[in-house]
Order: structure tokens, then sequence, then C-alpha cells
């Protein structure tokens, strides 16, 4: 796979509707949240190593990971957040790679880590980094609107993630999701349209 964009972005930026129209102009998706979900599903590979750690209490009746408990227990307890990390992020990085390595049906791969800015881990793996902005009142507004959390909660992780400025700065390519979700198409095409580009110059070694 020539070329790898990782997509990052904050809770409820927008990520996984801007990946939903890269995909259908013909990207391949890699989404580490998806993964996280499998490995924690009710016979996720993840699973044994988790109840090992943290006991039955943190199962929902189907065996899956109870991810709301979760969370709390991460937010107060650092320790217990540091040794579901430690089970948890090696999986899913090494399952992502495997996926990109899979995906040379696609002229690239989007690799979409929530977390990007924040862990570093993924750098070495993507080309460049396309960031899905969006500004901390709209972030609030559609993760209330998509989930239980409250206010309280949405800001919570807010903060325990990178600033916008941080995101920003890091990011080779910005895609704004202050608009309406109509308005997003027309910056997608054009990044892709830049990404064929890029994949095309990456798997073309020009004249001998
Ligand atoms: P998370 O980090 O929580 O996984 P995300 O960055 O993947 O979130 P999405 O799931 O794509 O974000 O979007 C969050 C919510 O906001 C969804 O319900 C989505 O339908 C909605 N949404 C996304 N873009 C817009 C927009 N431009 N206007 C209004 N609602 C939007």
């Amino acid at each position: 796979m020539s070329l790898i964009v990782g997509l990052t972005g904050g809770i409820g930026s927008g990520k996984t509707t801007v990946a939903g129209l890269f995909a259908e102009l013909g990207a391949a998706i890699v989404d580490t949240d998806a993964i996280a979900h499998e490995l924690t599903s009710a016979r996720g590979a993840a699973m044994p190593a988790i109840v090992g750690a943290f006991g039955g209490a943190v199962l929902r009746e189907d065996g899956s990971l109870d991810r709301a408990r979760m969370r709390r227990l991460c937010f107060s307890d650092p320790a217990a957040r540091k040794s579901l990390e430690a089970i948890l992020h090696p999986l899913i990085r090494g399952e992502s790679v495997a996926r990109c390595r899979r995906a040379d049906y696609a002229p690239y791969v989007l690799l979409v880590v929530p977390l990007l800015i924040e862990s570093g881990a993924y750098r070495e793996h993507v080309g460049r980094i396309l960031l899905v902005d969006c500004d901390e009142a709209r972030q609030i507004a559609r993760v209330m609107a998509r989930s239980a959390l409250s206010e309280q909660e949405v800001r919570e992780i807010i903060a325990a993630q990178a600033s916008r400025a941080e995101r920003l700065a890091a990011a080779d390519d910005v895609l704004s999701n202050t608009g309406a979700p109509g308005e997003l198409p027309m910056g997608v095409l054009a990044l892709h349209r830049r990404y064929l580009e890029l994949a095309r110059r990456a798997n073309d070694p020009g004249p001998a």
C-alpha cells in the first residue's frame, strides 16, 4: 500500500461521517474505533486479558465489555486506564497495520485514529494527517444528540484530548466540519483527488 492517510479529529468532530464519504469514492477505510469494538465484543480477542485484569464486573450480560462502566472507571482511576490501554493498544495497532497491508485493492487507505495526535504511535504508519476540524460547542451538541453522555462527560473527554490548536498544528490537511453535512462532499472530493495523485506518484518510480 503506497499511501496511508491518518484521519483524526476530536470526539464528535465528524470522522465517521467523513470516512463514509471517502469510502463512497473508493478509498479503503481502516477504523481503529471499529477494531476496538470488535476486540471488546463478546468473543473479542481482548476480552480474556480484560477480564483477567478487571474481573467480570466490567462485562455486560452478553459477555462484551461494558464500555460506559469502563470509561467511568478509567476517568476516576489512571492506573486502570493504563492497564486497559496496555491490553488494547498493541492489539488495535497490530490489527490496523495488518488491515492497511491487505487493502491493496484501493488506491489509498484512510486510517481513522481518534487519538492520532495524542498517541504518536501511528505517526510512523501514516504518510500524512487529515484533520476533521470542528469547534467545541458543535462537538458537544453532536455527541449529546447521539449518546447518553451528559455535557459534563463530553467536556471531560474533550479536555483529555489534544486541543484544537495542537491538532491544527500537526495536520497536513484540514477539512472543516462546522457547516451543514451537505457541505462536506465537495471538500472530500478535492482531498480524494489530491490523495489519488499522491498515491500515483508514490507508485510511479519515475524515469530510470
Ligand atoms: P466519535 O469521535 O465520537 O467517534 P466522530 O468524529 O466519528 O465521532 P461522527 O460520528 O461522524 O463523528 O459525527 C458525530 C455526530 O454528529 C453524528 O451523529 C453525525 O451524524 C453528526 N454530524 C456529523 N457531521 C455533522 C454536521 N456537519 N452537521 C450536523 N451533524 C453532524
